[in-house]
């Protein structure tokens, strides 16, 4: 199985020492999703859950900083980096924790948050892309998908909402927007919650179990579920089909939240870093609105 090497652990314990991007990247070439560990916890510095809330307290304010820089940047620039995380993985994978945990850490304002349900009427009057592009973040934003695009080749797909082979072409069409958007600066992270089918079902029973998370549960979820190997079908093939060198994807192990968490917060981390944001210049000269303000 890939992703259960485990570094030294004195290489481990600087942030700038490893790379989640670099353990977590699907590689080239035809996958499965079988080949990836649910409950593996690759890159991750610490001991465990233990001290899960401490590394993500000490990655809290970089992230902070490097959002803010991102913000800044796109106040008065059209032309400035934008981030686009999308969320996919089967219901309790925990699309919505990550959002609660990791995107929670940054500032509101900076974060553009679209979930993308059962195509509305009007959605489906259009081409599937068009509520997406009407969704991108712009300049200077971290734009969250839950749920994206790909819903457009999975529930679709074994669904049998659209023809077969349409499948083929939507990958093909869903590369070249992909290529359009890293050509407009739009920055993609795109995970993929890995969830076993065991922990599904316990966390689905967890829902059931307690009143307070009724509202959690969709009769619906265990018709998916009964789906499995067709699901898992359909995403090995965009693993495979839409892995591009612009747009890779990453399989998040969903098994364990406090390691979902992180390292969805560190791939923010590593992907902000790399845009090497600076501050925006003042323009306007800072010695005379000094005496400005002193002299008012
Ligand atoms: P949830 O994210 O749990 O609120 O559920 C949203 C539901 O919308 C899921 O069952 C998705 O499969 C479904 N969904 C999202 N996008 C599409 C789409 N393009 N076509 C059909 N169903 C979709
Ligand atoms: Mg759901």
């Amino acid at each position: 199985m890939r992703q259960t090497g485990q570094m030294a652990k004195s290489k481990k314990n600087k942030s700038s020492d490893y790379s989640v991007a670099d353990a977590l990247r699907v590689p080239q070439g035809p996958v499965r999703v079988e080949d990836f560990a649910p409950g593996a916890t690759p890159a991750y510095p610490g001991k465990g859950k233990d001290d899960a809330p401490d590394q993500m307290a000490e990655m809290a304010p970089e992230l902070s900083d490097l959002q803010e820089r991102l913000y800044a940047a796109g106040r008065d620039n059209e032309q400035a980096p934008r981030l686009l995380l999308m969320l996919q993985g089967l219901d309790t994978s925990g699309k919505g924790g990550v959002i609660r945990h990791a995107v929670g850490m940054v500032d509101p304002q900076g974060i553009d948050l679209t979930a993308f349900k059962v195509p509305t009427a009007e959605e489906r009057a259009h081409h599937y892309l068009w509520r997406i592009r009407k969704a991108l973040p712009g300049p200077g934003m971290i734009g969250i998908f839950d749920r994206s695009h790909y819903e457009d080749v999975l529930v679709v797909r074994v669904d049998e909402l659209v023809a077969a082979e349409e499948i083929p072409k939507r990958f093909d069409e869903i590369n070249a927007f992909e290529a359009e958007l890293a050509d407009q600066g739009i920055t993609m992270i795109k995970c993929f919650l890995n969830v076993s089918r065991d922990e599904q079902k316990e966390r689905l029973l967890e829902r059931l179990a307690d009143p307070e998370k009724y509202w959690k549960y969709n009769p619906g979820d265990v018709d998916v579920r009964n789906k499995w190997a067709d699901y898992m079908d359909a995403y090995s093939d965009v693993l495979t089909r839409c892995n591009t060198e612009i747009a890779p994807w990453y399989v998040i192990p969903a098994d364990k939240k406090w390691y979902r968490n992180w390292a969805v917060a560190r791939l923010m981390v590593e992907h902000l870093r790399a845009l090497d944001l600076g501050w925006p210049a003042a323009d306007f000269d800072v010695e005379s609105e000094i005496a400005q303000v002193n002299a008012s």
